[in-house]
């Protein structure tokens, strides 16, 4: 069989691989979006690199939109086949692909206006609310641990990453034309160990071959116990003694859901002080419910936690704002508070008013709390740039900046060791590494020769390989 790397090659975005088996019987893994790469991103995006009618079935690891945000072009563009993701995965991935189309839908109205005043042709935008219709028809599920025969070739087997609600490594049992049997494996996004809400990402079949995730595979994380002290002393610093407001960029799955947790966890131990929370984005208030609903698929501490608090994602003081006369409301207000607002870059949604608003007032506090990738907004303000720009205008930053890391969705290297130390490592033919920035993987590679992984490569995108 062959692989061709299609995405988040050079990137921690764009995640796309495609296998083709040797009867021909084509499996994309992925089909992500890439974010944050400047003016390139819409090209990028808009070129698929494959051609979509081609493609039999569509695997999708978990429902970030890096990892899922460009299906419903690629079935505007003739994919027939299935989408297949875990149960909990086609709940979020919904609500976060019609999120998305009404980011493209509205974002091109801005491009076109410009494009107008120019003399240009409008362009139309990625994809609308109405291609994620058409594309939501093509998902499956499949659920942890079943055997799930694809076809005669290829069978499909999901386990626990521990990364966000829903994420899986994908395993893959391929047949070669000598009916040999070849395991494939995905990681997807690697989640932590020990984490506040995850169980952990689980141990996984043998694999001849995997392509693995190396976001972190040149860092370490904070030790988490001082992330929660971490976060109560900014609070106290923003809002008590500078009687501020604390802006707490981050994603609407799984962060902001984190940072709700702590602040409930420091509300019932009776240390947080008197001030009104904030939790405003539909998005992150749509996916809060959906965790609310599948409480389940977390750890034993939350199973713990809920039996004297049933609601870890509410307390007294906290709002959950959809509307957006609420929010624009928040602008006004002159008290003290925290505001929980996507997205975790930074780049979209309606962080960017409230970083506009409050960012060149020393009283406020910017929190960074997520990775955030080159070029992006994000990545500027954490950096420690004196200026930046937000809608086309400069902002001087005279807001205080923290940045806590240990929050991260991803495994740092030594958690990545430790998920790839179920395997019998003579057993493994190849090990991609993909999802990384260069220095990450060229890290992380090094670190995988140390422990004794041989043939480890770094593709190229649109590279390709055989696999036998
Ligand atoms: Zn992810």
């Amino acid at each position: 069989m062959k692989i061709k790397f299609l995405g988040a090659t050079e990137t921690v975005t764009g995640s796309k691989h495609l296998v083709t088996t040797e009867k021909g019987f084509a499996i994309l893994l992925d089909c992500g979006l890439y974010q944050g790469m400047g003016k390139e991103t819409d090209t990028l995006n808009r070129n698929l690199d494959l051609t979509p009618s081609e493609i039999d079935v569509v695997i999708l690891s978990h429902a970030h939109i890096d990892h899922s945000g460009n299906l419903p072009l690629l079935v505007k563009e003739g994919f027939l086949g299935s989408i297949y993701c875990t149960p909990p995965t086609l709940e979020v991935v919904e609500v976060l692909l019609y999120d998305s189309a009404k980011i493209h839908e509205s974002d091109i109205k801005y491009v076109n206006k410009k494009r107008e005043q120019r003399g240009e042709a409008p362009i139309v935008p990625l994809y609308t609310t109405k291609d994620v219709d058409r594309c939501m028809k093509h998902f499956k599920t499949v659920p942890y641990h079943a055997d799930y025969v694809l076809n005669e070739d290829a069978t499909l087997t999901f386990t626990d990453a521990g990364h966000i609600l829903g994420s899986a490594v994908v395993n893959l049992k391929i047949k070669d034309i000598s009916d040999k049997i070849i395991n494939l494996t995905f990681t997807g996004d690697v989640g932590k160990y020990n984490d506040m809400l995850l169980k952990n990402p689980e141990p996984f079949p043998q694999a001849d071959y995997i392509i693995c995730e190396s976001t972190y595979g040149d860092r370490l994380h904070e030790v988490d116990s001082d992330a929660e002290l971490h976060l109560l002393n900014v609070v106290k610093d923003t809002c008590v003694e500078r009687k501020g407001k604390l802006i707490i960029p981050a994603f609407s799955l799984g962060r902001t859901q984190e940072i709700v947790f702590i602040l409930d966890k420091l509300k019932n131990k009776g240390l947080l002080p008197n001030i009104k929370v904030y939790v405003d984005s539909p998005l992150s208030t749509n996916v809060t419910d959906i965790m609310r609903e599948n409480v389940v698929c977390f750890n034993e501490k939350l199973q713990e936690y809920i039996k004297t608090d049933p609601d870890p994602f509410g307390f007294s003081n906290l709002k959950y704002i959809r509307e957006k006369e609420e929010s624009m409301a928040l602008n006004t207000s002159k008290e003290p508070c925290i505001i929980i607002s996507a997205s975790g870059m930074m780049d979209a949604g309606r962080i960017k008013h409230h970083l506009r608003n409050n960012i060149s007032d020393s009283k406020n506090t910017i929190l960074v709390v997520g990775y955030c990738t080159p070029n992006s907004l994000g990545r500027h303000i954490r950096d420690g740039q004196k200026v930046v720009k937000i809608f086309g205008e400069e902002y001087e930053v005279n807001a205080k900046i923290e940045v806590i890391d240990s929050y991260s969705a991803h495994a740092d290297y030594s958690e990545l060791l430790r998920f790839l130390s179920c395997q019998d490592k003579t057993k493994i033919k190849k090990l991609f590494l993909v999802h990384g920035d260069i220095d990450a993987k060229i890290s992380f590679k090094e670190k995988l020769y140390v422990e004794g992984y041989k043939d480890i490569i770094i593709p190229n995108k649109r590279e390709s390989f055989h696999l036998d």
